[in-house]
């Protein structure tokens, strides 16, 4: 019976240890990454920001520009993965806070060079929002305009009747 049991608990830790890493993914700041990036360099590296702008599509895969505060970085994944991304940041929205888990490449031979994260998972941490509002110049200063006109108009008028009563 001990034969067995040993390769069991042993094969028992190994998976445990192994849950245990993949939940303890430390995510790592964008900047970390530019400055740091011959260590990262082809590396599996999870980041987490916001979706900026739009998506890119190029077929089956997509560009995601994810900034988390101290830089931006493109992420290229799954078309499919990349349409469960609700709401990009932009002057009216918020855009989803994402965690990504991809490889990181300094010089991506793949897509000329560039910095980016082949993307292997992709996690909604914060769904975004559409931001209010704001009013413009614009709409202040017709307001404006039409409130003047609005006075000019009553003034005439008050100086019309009073003629007439005269
Ligand atoms: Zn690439």
């Amino acid at each position: 019976m001990c034969k067995t049991l040993k390769p069991m608990m042993i094969a028992a830790v190994i998976s445990l240890c192994f849950i245990i890493s993949a939940n303890a993914e430390e995510t790592v700041s964008i900047n970390s990454l530019v400055d740091d990036a011959e260590t990262y360099d082809n590396q599996k590296v999870t980041v987490e920001g916001e979706a900026i702008g739009e998506v890119l599509e190029r077929g089956d895969y997509a560009w995601v520009n994810i900034n988390d505060g101290t830089n931006a970085i493109g992420i290229w994944m799954k078309t499919s993965d990349a349409e469960i991304i609700k709401y990009f940041g932009d002057y009216k929205h918020v855009g989803d806070t994402v965690r990504i888990t991809g490889v990181f490449s300094r010089n991506c031979t793949e897509h000329g060079g560039d910095v980016d994260i082949h993307s292997v998972a992709i996690e909604i941490v914060k769904t975004g929002r559409a931001v209010q509002d704001e009013i413009s110049d614009a709409k202040i200063v017709i307001a404006v305009v039409l409130l003047c006109t609005a006075a000019l108009i009553t003034l005439i008028y008050l100086k019309i009747t009073k003629n007439k009563k005269q």
